[in-house]
């Protein structure tokens, strides 16, 4: 059984900080060697490592998906293998454009958020916000009371940040909360409601973010570092500044100088690490997760990344949501004018994540697959370890991400230790030009392919 034990040991670790909440801050949650969060169970006891290992997203001998949600969506719902259970599948966005411009994608999140205080539905928001200056990171997980906090910590934090402090803060307040988070901290928040009865009656709505993967808070340093901003003088970072006339998934990098009174800003594709196919700076965790949509939360929010939505630069949500009350705060914002939603169905939203689902379905397989290979311990997943059927490109190109996430920490820490950013470039660009002949060498020898086989039959039919 792969236990916390081996979550730890192996660094497959997230962060989320649940085993910390569970264990009363005994097993402690901190940034790592990597920029990343680590739970440390040195010196910590078994009762307490095994009530760890209850709440941990990775972790056996936790509750998964399909447990978690079944017994909250399973009565009323349809469940589907690549969404989850679902009642109401759409896209949307809010009407206000001017207010639209701060948030990553169709706005929905915040906006959900801020109608569950205002209605009074919870007392706070459990979610992620630039953290004060000075405090050495730049995200955070924060709490909001009301709706000015909320609007403040809007866009998506690709930023690597715990749950623990949180938690445990709120823990026993008498007051309710919505906790935002990508899904394997929902999973986790979950878990940590299961096993803590406290925290269990506080938190009252999980809204789940789609999540591709989670990156180390180096990759918000090294694009600011590309953009002219070197780490020890980066105060702040946008990672979605939406370009006006650009396609809605063309958005630019923004990174903020101590000593800069403006956003030097730049296109994210043209930055090394801003392709997410590349997976730099990916937490190895996220090489062992089956969950897109966040099953186990009462809503998902996530960017319509689907030809009839990504041309508006403004931005989309794609959304799911599995909780009555939500559905008819939607359907008042509809009628009110405020939001701007189309009723999607269940395979355009799966389509939205199309390849999110090759990263957490095929490569799942293979990956564990070569762990398994390799005498490693991996966590017991909804898919089936294999490699079978799978074309020697889409293997390649499985296995040199892994290679892509694993060197880009390791020359990025190269480059912090040597103050060179180049370094890290000189490591990663080879890599990207293989990635690319990989994957485009795959398109031109299948039309390649095509071509002859077109050839053939046109000529055989010349003949006839
Ligand atoms: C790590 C990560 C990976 C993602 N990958 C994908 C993907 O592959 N495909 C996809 O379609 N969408 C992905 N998303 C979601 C997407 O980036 C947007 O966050 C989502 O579409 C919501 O946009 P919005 O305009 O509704 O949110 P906004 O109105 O901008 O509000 C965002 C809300 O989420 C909270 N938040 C932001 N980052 C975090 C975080 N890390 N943890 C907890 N709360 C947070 C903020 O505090 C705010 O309340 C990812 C998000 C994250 C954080
Ligand atoms: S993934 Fe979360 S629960 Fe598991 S060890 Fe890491 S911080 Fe703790
Ligand atoms: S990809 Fe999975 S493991 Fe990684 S952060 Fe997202 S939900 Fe968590």
């Amino acid at each position: 059984m792969h236990t916390i034990e081996n979550v730890v040991g192996q660094g497959m670790c997230v962060g989320c900080g649940a085993c910390s909440v569970v264990t009363g801050g005994r097993v402690p949650v901190k940034i790592g060697r990597r920029g990343s969060y680590e739970a440390s169970l040195a010196a910590v006891q078994s009762a307490d490592v095994r009530r760890a290992s209850r709440v941990c997203p990775f972790s056996d001998e936790s509750r998964n998906e399909d447990e978690i949600s079944q017994p909250l969506y399973g009565k009323d719902q349809p469940h589907d293998p690549l969404l989850g259970h679902h009642q109401f599948t759409f896209a949307g966005r809010i009407a206000d454009d001017g207010v639209l411009e701060g948030s990553s994608s169709g706005g929905m999140t915040s906006w959900t958020a801020a109608q569950l205080l205002a209605r009074g539905l919870v007392d706070g928001v459990i979610h992620v916000g630039a953290a004060s200056p000075g405090q050495g990171e730049l995200f955070t997980y924060q709490v909001s009371y009301n709706l000015a906090d909320i609007q403040l910590k809007r866009k998506s934090a690709y930023y690597s940040t715990t749950m623990a402090d949180a938690l445990a803060q709120i823990r026993g307040d008498g007051r309710s909360y919505a906790v935002i988070g990508v899904p394997c901290f929902i999973r986790a928040a979950r878990l940590v409601g299961e096993e803590d009865p406290v925290l269990g009656k506080q938190l009252k709505y999980h809204l789940g973010l789609v999540c591709g993967h989670l990156k180390s808070q180096w990759f918000a340093e090294s694009m600011a570092w590309q953009a002219g901003v070197k780490p020890d003088a980066l105060e702040s970072v946008d990672f979605r500044v939406k370009a006006k006339h650009r396609s809605s998934n063309d958005y630019d990098f923004g990174a903020k100088g101590t000593d800069d009174s403006y956003l030097s800003t730049k296109p994210t594709q043209a930055l090394v690490g801003g392709n997410w196919g590349h997976g730099m700076f990916q937490l190895n965790a996220c090489n062992y997760c089956d969950d897109i949509f966040a099953e186990t939360a009462d809503v998902v929010f996530g960017d319509a990344w689907l030809p009839e939505y990504k041309s508006d630069s403004r931005g989309t949500n794609v959304v799911i949501s599995r909780n009555e009350n939500l559905n008819t705060i939607f359907a008042e914002g509809q009628a009110q004018g405020i939001l701007r939603l189309d009723e999607l169905p269940a395979d355009r939203v799966a389509a939205s994540q199309a390849g999110n689902f090759r990263h957490r379905r095929i490569g799942l397989a293979v990956r564990l697959a070569d762990d398994i290979r390799e005498g490693k311990s991996v966590p017991l997943k909804r898919i089936a370890p294999g490699i079978e059927g799978v074309s020697a490109r889409r293997l390649d190109l499985i296995r040199l991400r892994r290679k892509m996430s694993e060197k880009s920490l390791q020359s990025f820490e190269s480059a912090k230790m040597e103050n060179n950013i180049n370094v890290f470039l000189k490591t990663m660009l080879p890599l990207v030009r293989k990635y690319r002949n990989v994957e485009f060498g795959g398109a031109h020898k299948r039309i390649l392919t095509d071509y002859k086989s077109r050839l053939k039959w046109a000529l055989a039919s010349l003949r006839r």
